[in-house]
């Protein structure tokens, strides 16, 4: 996309009015490329803000079908999507509200020793898995790699948001030293605290990618929807944490 034409100056209008974006931000925008990593609640918040603000390119990682007890939450998908993979509804949902957004998918499940190569194609990775063996194999991948993460979580009322900088800043080991990864079990979750949460990892994005300061960096921000509250926790590099302490 280029800002010097008329469908995208229209289209984008209220964004490069906004002071610190300007045309040029706008560009920088569409000249990205962010990988959403999951295509279900905080992945249809993320993917939304990602396409309306403008990224140029993005890729959506997820191996698993749409299931009915999904829509509570994952409202890039539909009951007619129902049975198709997420990742082709999710597809659908970016060319119908934004046709010039190019979009990758990747009908992959992470797991360890899979073949991240294709991660090296962006510029910035989103955590929108749902499960926390998936979160912190992704958190290793991407210090390995070299690569920002924006941490998402939710449960229940409740969430949280973490940027990882590769090499520099704490990471999700650094917080949970040894996360239980094998529990398996249904978690509940409601789409407003979803969507409170995507959106935050939404406006890190836009932040990171524009170069702004001030970003959750060794900070966790937590959210407690029942007493609308949001916190910040420092946190602090580990130097022998099993995600990014040096081996
Ligand atoms: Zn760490």
């Amino acid at each position: 996309m280029n800002i010097n034409n008329f469908y995208e100056t229209e289209r984008f209008k209220r964004n490069t009015t906004v002071k610190s974006i300007g045309t040029q931000g706008q560009q920088t925008l569409f000249d990205k490329k962010v990988l959403v990593a999951g295509a279900g609640g905080l992945g249809s918040g993320v993917i939304s803000g990602l396409v309306s603000v403008g990224i140029g390119t993005i890729g959506i990682i997820d191996p698993d079908i749409v299931e009915i007890s999904n829509l509570n939450r994952q409202f890039i998908h539909t009951e007619a999507s129902v049975g198709k993979l997420k990742v082709e509804s999710a597809y659908e949902w970016v060319k119908n509200y934004s046709p010039k957004t190019g979009i990758v998918i990747h009908k992959t499940r992470i797991e360890e020793g899979s073949d991240v190569e294709f991660f090296k194609d962006y510029d910035l990775i989103i955590d929108c898995f749902d499960s926390y063996k998936s979160k912190f194999i992704l958190n290793k991948i991407c210090i390995q790699i070299g690569l920002p993460l924006i941490h998402g979580g939710v449960e229940d009322f409740y969430g949280q948001v973490l940027t990882i900088i590769a090499g520099r800043s704490s990471c999700l080991n650094c917080l949970f030293e040894t996360p239980d990864t094998q529990a398996k079990r249904t978690i509940g979750v409601i789409s407003p605290a979803v969507n409170v949460i995507s959106s935050i990892q939404s406006m890190e994005a836009v932040k990171f990618l524009l170069g702004f300061d001030d970003l959750l960096v060794d900070t966790l921000l937590t959210y407690n929807g029942l007493g609308q509250e949001f916190k910040k926790i420092n946190l602090y590099k580990k130097p022998l944490c099993t995600g990014c302490g040096d081996f």
